[in-house]
């Protein structure tokens, strides 16, 4: 830190992204992208667009929005497209709930909505998950602030059904509940269906996982046209031009092939649920989950010991510190032939 940051932002503490490592070719099993690549098409769009690339993007990102519409069935206005989903996020906690707004979200979810609460000097407050990691919607019930919930969670990888989500809406109809479907195309059940009901839901979703654009940064939210405005606002005043072109096009090609995206998801979960057997075979505790990714522990090696020992094999998983969960690793499910290498290191680690 240099002796000019403002006060506000010296004592941040700022996110941790997962290890993107450079020193050598790694199973990369830690930060949920997609083990396929980009469809024909996709690569095709992006290419094209890169000619262009001396013309600003359109800051209205129409053609997307338009193919994204039409695909989950709402209108244009409806649909808000962003730099990665992140940047959704982070204008949600400033349109609603900022200084001294209150935010209500789990004690054990997706590690940015603390940063993003405390970037905005937001008054949060962390609700802890039930001792099996599930969330009870009950507790999020007739709040005073913005909720925040990632179905699935993250790095659970549990999800809440609509109907439980349904509530929360219910209950507090003077505030926006965010419901962030990072993971959603992993199995889970999607709250789109709601937005025509509910002013306040605004469903965030991304192309970083489902759809292997995780370079390319694309994040998209669906809701009430109202609050779509409200993140316009925001991002009129900060940058308009926040998505580029090559990965506007990029995008709009992914909805063409959507077809394929979602038999890449189908491939996934069939893995995801391979391996769990597996580990479980292995005497691990598994969470079932609707998510690209297993959150699993052994009581023959901790959560630590098993992400070091696997990184020394080439095989990078994610642990986390958090005392509930550091008895854990959460591990991305990728390709077959990688959860073969993934389940014969463990064998290796634990001596089998
Ligand atoms: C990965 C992830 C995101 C953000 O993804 P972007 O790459 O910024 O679109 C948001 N929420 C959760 C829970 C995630 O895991």
């Amino acid at each position: 830190m240099s002796r000019y940051l403002i006060d506000t932002y010296r004592s941040l503490e700022v996110y941790t992204p997962g290890e993107q490592p450079r020193d050598m070719q790694y199973v990369k099993l830690n930060t949920n992208e997609s083990p396929y690549p980009p469809s024909p098409a996709v690569i095709a769009a992006a290419s094209g667009e890169a000619g262009r690339l001396q013309l600003y993007s359109d800051p209205t990102c129409a053609a997307l929005r338009d193919v994204i519409a039409g695909l989950y069935g709402v209108e244009r206005e409806n649909v808000y497209a962003s730099n990665g989903s992140d940047d959704i996020l982070n204008f949600a906690f400033m349109a609603f709930a900022g200084r001294g707004g209150r935010a209500y979200f789990p004690d054990i979810t997706y590690g940015f909505y603390k940063v993003f609460g405390d970037l905005h000097g937001v008054d949060y407050t962390e609700i802890p998950l039930e001792d099996d990691f599930t969330v009870d919607p009950a507790k999020y019930h007739g709040k005073d602030g913005l909720i925040v919930i990632a179905n699935p969670n993250a790095p659970t990888g549990l999800a809440l059904s609509v109907d439980a989500i349904e509530g929360i809406l219910k209950t507090n109809p003077d505030h926006v509940v965010v419901v962030d479907e990072a993971y959603v195309d992993f199995g889970a059940d999607s709250c789109v269906k709601l937005v025509s009901k509910y002013p306040n839901l605004l469903v965030c979703q991304t192309f970083s996982k489902s759809r292997s654009m995780a370079g390319a940064r694309l994040g998209f939210a669906i809701a009430d046209a109202g609050l779509i405005a409200d993140l316009d606002r925001i991002r009129y005043s900060t940058n308009p031009y926040n998505v580029n072109r090559m990965t506007m096009a990029a995008g709009a090609a992914a909805i063409g092939d959507n077809d394929y995206y979602m038999q890449n998801c189908r491939k996934i979960e069939a893995t995801r649920e391979a391996a769990a057997e597996r580990l479980r075979a292995l005497g691990f505790t598994v969470i079932p989950s609707k998510a690209n990714f297993l959150f699993a522990k052994s009581d023959r090696v901790d959560g630590e010991t098993l992400y070091l020992e696997l990184k020394k094999r080439g095989v990078l998983v994610r642990h986390f510190t958090a005392e509930r969960i550091r008895d854990y690793d959460r591990i991305t499910v990728g390709t077959p032939e990688q959860m073969d290498i993934l389940i014969q290191k463990i064998s290796e680690i634990l001596g089998d």
